[in-house]
């Protein structure tokens, strides 16, 4: 079971927590949580101050951070159980504090003392839940992730080694027979010689999904703020609404491209074990949430979600050269591997390829390299907008449909096909929200008015 931010943020949303993990306490859960709404972006931006030489405003600017954790304590802890907390409270503040001076110091060592830092967050709030699950009677027992979470060296975004099963076994296991509860903080790993890693933003939900699977759970959940994974992101469609059940593949690609209510790697360690995933609201717990499992009907609708990605970038490189020759993509390929920059979407032409790009932070040093192999064109704040269902794979006119839409907006980088379940293409990002309301309208809102239309005249 895992938890996010915003369900952790405040005394409330931690009871409910309790309250969640209890009634589900037949079942052995073991607890996965974020760090608490907010706290993440504070400790990195912490780190900023500090590499700007500045470590004194860097742990300043934590202090209503720590005072946070302190009131949840001061309400939902008792004697010493509070005693205690407020004491790993302290030891973090010291330590932070400690940190932000070496890094003023010696800025260039800020990667991993950057992850050395940020990982405080899922620290405070898998200690802080631990104590609250026990206070209220449930036998937990905190877990540090970072003795089983076993990753790469790659400080910030660092992918977790084969090894990880086999230790969270061995520290799981053990807990669980003895009926009880291990609760441990996302997001955050360590490598072979212990120096701690984090997973990448969001990643939580991947460290949920990598527990469930090396324990072979029954079930993986993701508990967040709203109820499952919806048609649309509903911080830009009023109207999404919930999708009840979902395929692997559908939930994959919709994470690939933008909804953020699940991290893109979260689905594959469920497919290797089998283990449904279900999406629930820890706001709304009796709502019936989404279950993702190996195959979904396709629906009658046939698009199932629409998933958006804004602040993409896209590279045309354009070469005569390139007609009728082999072994140019490979060298194109091979700038973007040189430059370490991932590339999300692709489509080719004779004389010319298209890609987009998530991070752009490369882009001046991989410029002049992909200039030694035509014309280059970028445009920023692109936004990739992705047509996810099962239906696609077999329902003809689909793209006709989407495409008539949103015909007065400028579409590239169309691509379908390429993943049976999805169609992709790329608008500015000043028309996303405009093409994202209309498809949602045309292909969720509009039939279910239809829909509820002829049940009231049947
Ligand atoms: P948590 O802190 O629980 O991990 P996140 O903020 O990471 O929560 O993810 C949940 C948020 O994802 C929702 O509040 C919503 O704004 C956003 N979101 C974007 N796209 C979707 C979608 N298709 N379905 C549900 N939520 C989405
Ligand atoms: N706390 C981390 C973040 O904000 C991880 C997570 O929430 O999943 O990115
Ligand atoms: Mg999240």
């Amino acid at each position: 079971m895992k938890f996010g931010g915003t369900s952790v943020t405040d005394a409330e949303a931690i009871r409910i927590v309790a309250e969640i993990v209890k009634s589900s306490i037949r079942s052995h859960p073991v607890v996965v949580v974020s760090a608490i709404a907010g706290f993440t972006n504070s400790l990195i931006a912490s780190v900023d101050k500090a590499v700007a030489g500045d470590a004194r405003t860097a742990s300043k600017s934590l202090e209503a951070e720590f005072e946070r954790h302190l009131a949840i304590a001061g309400e939902l802890l008792k004697g010493e159980r509070r005693a205690a907390y407020v004491s790993v409270a302290a030891d973090a503040r010291a330590k932070i504090r400690q940190l932000h001076k070496i890094i003023a110091a010696h800025p260039v060592t800020s990667p991993p003392l950057q992850d050395e830092i940020v990982a405080y967050g899922e620290h405070l709030s898998s200690q802080l839940v631990t104590a609250v699950l026990c206070e209220q009677g449930i036998p937990a027992l905190h877990v540090d992730a970072r003795r089983c979470i076993k990753t790469d060296d790659n400080y910030g975004n660092a992918t977790p080694q084969p090894e990880t099963a086999a230790a969270v076994r061995a520290e799981a296991r053990f807990i669980i027979d003895s009926k009880k509860v291990p609760v441990l903080g996302g997001f955050i790993g360590s490598t072979a010689r212990g120096v701690t890693t984090t997973l990448g933003r969001g990643g939580s939900d991947y460290t949920a999904a990598i527990v469930g699977a090396a324990l072979d759970a029954r079930e993986i959940q993701i508990w967040t703020d709203v109820s499952g994974v919806l048609t649309a992101d509903p911080r830009l469609v009023a109207n999404a609404r919930t999708i009840p059940i979902l395929s692997y593949h559908e939930a994959a690609e919709l994470a690939y491209f933008g909804a953020k209510v699940l991290h893109p790697k979260t689905i594959q360690p469920a497919i290797d074990q089998s283990i449904p995933v279900r999406v629930c609201n820890s706001r709304a717990p009796r709502d019936a949430g989404t279950l993702i499992v190996a195959e979904s009907e396709s629906t009658p609708q046939t698009i199932k979600a629409i998933a958006h990605k804004n602040g993409v970038t896209t590279v045309q490189v354009t070469s005569a050269r390139m007609l009728g020759a082999y072994g140019f993509l490979r060298a194109l390929f091979e700038v973007f591997d040189r430059h370490k920059t991932a590339v999300d979407v692709v489509t080719t032409s004779e004389v010319s390829v298209s890609l987009s790009i998530d991070d752009a932070r490369t882009m001046p040093d991989l410029i002049p390299d992909l200039e030694q192999l035509g014309t280059v064109e970028v445009e920023e704040n692109r936004t990739i907008i992705s047509v996810v269902g099962e239906g696609l794979r077999n329902t003809p006119g689909i793209a006709a449909r989407v495409f008539s839409v949103i015909s007065d907006i400028n579409v590239s980088m169309i691509s379908v096909g390429a993943s049976s379940v999805n169609l992709t293409f790329m608008v500015d990002e000043e028309h996303a929200a405009e093409a994202i309301t209309r498809l949602h309208r045309v292909c969720f809102e509009d039939s279910a008015v239809t829909e509820k239309r002829a049940r009231v005249t049947a």
